[in-house]
């Protein structure tokens, strides 16, 4: 099939070295849609433990280098097994796990029940495509018709669409809904072409009350699939049937015929941008959640600010935290946070600026009280002074803004920063010991 096994297998060897080793003997094979991948492994024992453990990154991994609706199977290679020598004699239930994307009974094929709008995070740069897709999805065909919405790699395009699938689903179970990649939609042309049942597929197409197409600059590959696109577009809207489409550009940049990118352009164009650190702290609190993970602030605020361009990149940097936390038992902590993101991110250099874990301990050492102290809730006075001194070294030595401070320091809001540093700034004119005693503070962190 198109999709390349080997490289697959090469991306999960990067992101995840344990997941690895079990699918080094593998090898894969598509259905027909190029929509299921049956991975072939040597033994019940890779089945299991892939099964069990690794579906999520599998699928995870599968999904970015295809697209959303995929799924695998996993199945023992036929007369692999147990002959060789080496092989673990262990007897192994077979027992298959429910993926995460099969359609329950009655639901929309290939719609992914996991996004909704609820566990969207919304914040300055989603705002505008999230309410634009809310409100579709409310009221199909009759606000924005069509919603084209662009942006970057791992930025919730896909998730967005999804999530309108899905409300309008729930608010009408009886709506006719389909979704699809661009990808796909240029292989059932061609599909339908070569079986002579252009009917059938018009006839699929047409009678849907909300297509909803996912990386439509794949367009840009099939000139026949866009030349139906523009036709299936056509009739929809004049039908006033609802259309949402993403794309890694805006249509402008697409390299398309004008007609069909003056039809995006009559909707409404809603862009998705990088999320802002408070953003992508609140993306992690609720992957926390939703793990039923404890995690301190200082370890969400510290992926936060080191994985700042990709939703999914994070997502991932977190699983792998989690991950590792249950390999090695040992407790979601800073230290574990930087391993992960050690392999999530090879080129990541913790040593390479002033860290505010490095200011915490030696003010923590200063005061005789536990690092962990700083960014409790605790309120004693020296537990309180030394936490606004932390705060104002670290304003001081690093760029860290007052949010990310904050963050760091048990989830505190910017103002108390602000509050700390100036009190500390009074400190230090008003009284000469105090001046002393901070600068030797500042002195021993910056050795
Ligand atoms: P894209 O289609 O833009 O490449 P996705 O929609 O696949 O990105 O998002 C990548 C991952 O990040 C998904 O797991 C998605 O659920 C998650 N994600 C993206 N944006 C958000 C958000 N605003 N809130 C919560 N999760 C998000
Ligand atoms: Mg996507």
């Amino acid at each position: 099939m198109v999709f390349e096994w080997d490289s697959i297998v090469s991306k999960l060897k990067m992101s995840a070295p344990s997941l690895y080793v079990w699918l080094e003997k593998s090898t894969a094979s598509w259905d027909e849609n190029g929509n299921k991948c049956m991975i072939e492994v040597p033994s019940g024992l890779h089945k299991k433990n892939l099964n069990e453990k690794y579906s999520e990154e599998i699928l995870n991994i599968l999904k970015s280098a295809i697209n959303e609706s995929v799924s695998f199977a996993i199945e023992i290679k036929k007369g692999d097994s147990s002959q060789k020598g080496g092989e673990p004699k262990i007897t192994i239930k077979q027992q298959q796990m429910p993926l995460p994307l099969d359609a329950p009974a009655g639901h929309i094929p290939y719609l992914n029940t996991k996004f909704k709008f609820d566990n969207f995070i919304v914040g300055d740069s989603n705002r505008f495509a999230h309410a634009a897709s809310k409100a579709v999805a409310e009221a199909p065909g009759q606000t924005y018709n069509p919603l084209f919405i662009y942006g970057g790699v791992g930025l919730g395009k896909t998730h967005l669409l999804h999530a309108i699938g899905n409300l309008v689903y729930e608010k009408n179970p009886q709506a006719k809904i389909l979704i699809t990649t661009a990808e796909k939609f240029i292989f059932d042309v061609v599909q339908h072409i070569g079986s002579g049942k252009m009917a059938d597929f018009k006839e699929k197409y047409r009678s849907v009350d909300l297509l909803l197409v996912d990386d439509i600059e794949f367009l840009q590959k099939g000139i026949q699939a866009r030349e139906e696109f523009f036709h299936t577009f056509n009739d929809l809207s004049n039908l006033n049937k609802q259309i949402v489409a993403t794309s890694d550009s805006p249509p402008q940049e697409l390299n398309l015929e004008d007609r069909l990118k003056s039809r995006f352009a009559a909707g409404i164009i809603a862009d998705i941008q990088p999320p802002n650190f408070e953003t992508r702290v609140a993306i992690l609190k609720l992957k926390a959640k939703d793990m039923n993970k404890i995690v301190p602030d200082n370890v969400l605020a510290f992926l936060a600010e080191h994985v700042d361009t990709n939703i999914r990149s994070l997502s991932a940097t977190f699983s792998t935290l989690v991950a590792l936390s249950m390999q090695t038992g040992n407790e979601i902590d800073l230290d574990l946070a930087k391993q992960a993101l050690k392999v999530t991110n090879p080129s990541f250099d913790s040593n390479k600026k002033i860290g505010i874990d490095l200011i915490q301990q030696i003010v923590a050492d200063y005061y005789n009280i536990k690092v962990q102290d700083l960014s409790s809730k605790k309120r004693p006075e020296n537990i309180a002074m030394a936490r606004q001194t932390a705060m104002y070294i670290t304003r001081n030595l690093t760029d860290y803004s007052l949010v990310q401070i904050g963050q760091y320091f048990g989830g505190k809001d910017h103002t108390t920063v602000m509050h700390a540093i100036k009190k500390v700034e009074h400190m230090i004119k008003s009284d000469d010991k105090f001046k002393i005693a901070m600068d030797e503070l500042i002195a021993r962190i910056k050795k």
